[in-house]
This record gives C-alpha cells, sequence and structure tokens, in this order.
C-alpha cells in the first residue's frame, strides 16, 4: 500500500477513506485477472448470494477467474467467516443482471438448502456495518429492486431484475430468512444505536472535551481538514478555546485566517 507523504493531514485522511471504502478490511485481497476492467460505478446497494456448492472460498476465485467464465462477485465469504475480495467494491461485479452496477455482490460458500453458518452470519453483518459506512448504501432491505439498500439474489423473483434463471432458489430459503431476519435487521440496529463517528465528530468531542492537549488542538485547526469542513471557524469559536490555545489562540486564527481554503 502506498501512503500519501505530503504534509497534508486533509489529504492522507481522505487517502486512507479510499483505501477502506474500495477494500473490505476484513478480507484477503485477491484480485480476479478482469478486476480493474470493469469500470466504477456507485454502489447503492449490497446482494447476498449462495455459492450453490460446498467447495472453497479459494475454488470459487479459481472458477470466477477461468477465462470462460464472465460472471463474479465482489467478495466471496468461506464456512468458517474468512473472506476473499476479489473484485475493487466500486467497480462492477457481473452477479445480478440489472443490478451489477449499482450492487456490492457477496457470495457466501453453501447450497442453497442450508442456513449460514454462525462465522457467516457474523462475517455477513460486518461486510454490510462496512459498505452502510463506506457507500451510499440505504441501512435498509431494499424497497423496490432499484431502490437503495440490502438484500439477496432471488428477491425480486426468478426470473427477475436481478436474475435471468428461472426457478432459481439463491441464497436458499433458510438464509433468506436470516438475510430478511438477522443480517439486515443488525445494520439498522448499529445505525439507532452506535452511529460511525465520523472524523470531525471524534475531533469535536475532543474539544469539548477540554483536554488540555493543545499540540493536538492546534494540530487540529491548522490541518486544511477543519478548514475543507467549514468547522475550523466554529471551533475556534466554542467555549474555552481561546483559553485553551493561550497565546497560541491569535496565531492560528491568523493562520486560518489567511489560508486559501477558508470562507
Ligand atoms: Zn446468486
Amino acid at each position: 500500500m502506498q501512503v500519501a507523504v505530503c504534509g497534508d493531514g486533509g489529504v492522507a485522511l481522505l487517502y486512507l477513506q479510499g483505501m477502506s471504502k474500495e477494500r473490505y478490511p476484513g478480507a484477503t485481497w485477491a484480485p480476479l485477472p478482469e478486476s480493474g476492467t470493469h469500470g466504477t460505478y456507485t454502489k447503492t446497494q449490497l446482494i447476498f448470494h449462495s455459492t450453490g456448492t460446498t467447495a472453497s472460498a479459494s475454488a470459487n476465485r479459481r472458477y470466477f477467474a477461468s477465462s470462460n467464465v464472465d460472471v463474479e462477485s465482489t467478495l466471496i465469504v468461506d464456512y468458517d467467516g474468512g473472506c476473499l475480495q476479489i473484485m475493487e467494491a466500486s467497480e462492477k461485479a457481473d452477479a445480478n443482471t440489472t443490478a451489477s452496477r449499482r450492487a456490492i455482490s457477496v457470495e457466501v460458500v453453501g447450497t442453497a438448502d442450508e442456513p449460514y453458518t454462525a462465522a457467516q452470519v457474523a462475517r455477513c453483518k460486518d461486510i454490510a456495518k462496512w459498505a452502510c459506512e463506506n457507500h451510499p448504501i440505504a441501512r435498509r432491505q431494499c424497497p423496490a429492486h432499484d431502490e437503495s439498500g440490502l438484500g439477496w439474489h432471488v428477491m425480486f423473483g426468478a426470473p427477475g431484475p436481478w436474475t435471468t434463471v428461472s426457478g432459481k432458489e439463491c441464497p436458499g430459503p433458510k438464509r433468506i430468512v436470516q438475510v430478511r431476519d438477522v443480517i439486515i435487521p443488525s445494520v439498522r440496529l448499529s445505525s439507532s444505536l452506535t452511529p460511525a463517528p465520523t472524523q470531525e465528530d471524534t475531533d469535536m468531542a475532543f474539544i469539548t472535551r477540554g483536554s488540555g492537549n493543545t499540540q493536538y488542538l492546534t494540530d487540529l485547526l491548522t490541518t486544511k481538514r477543519w478548514i475543507r469542513n467549514g468547522t475550523a471557524l466554529t471551533a475556534l469559536k466554542a467555549d474555552g478555546i481561546r483559553e485553551l490555545l493561550g497565546a497560541e489562540y491569535d496565531s492560528v486564527l491568523a493562520g486560518l485566517a489567511s489560508g486559501p481554503d477558508i470562507l
């Protein structure tokens, strides 16, 4: 992984967020030969599947990598919760017919007549949480085939908008219940009870807590991160900041006021 070294905390932060957006941190990156050639799109849906066999994630990756196979998913989850990522998250993955451009696609090892294992359910919950945090995917069951949210392959019929195969069961009756009643609700729950803090939330919490670490605070206020998101001046005017920064306050304020991105 390359690290941006440019003396600008804001740029470095955005770079790292970009990596997290394209690569699920819990997966081993094992790109298909066609990775990088399918085009990138805004992902507004997450769709769960079954591989249909008991073969491992690695075996499924080899199948998708075959020169005569032109379908694939974004991620493949093994029985034990191990996970391979074979395409960048924003790249088109050909698994969902009309939704292939807008959906992150998750293959889960196993047949359509068995449930996901506990390890697979845990992994799918974590993937769903990551996907909703890093892509504009609504934390809900898709209300329609072309609306944002989470779903499963045959959710809108077989054949239907997400599959051309008549009678397809993917991911299978027991697994559909798990997606609908366990995995999707876990994302809604994580949203309502423990919203993921943004960097701005974290920094603002630091300031309102009144920590005496003036060096950290000065660093925060003088990185372009604060100027760009429009909160630097607000932060400077918060109660106690002048006292906290002491003699540094005027110079920090002057530095911000002369910055090119302010106002
Ligand atoms: Zn499927």
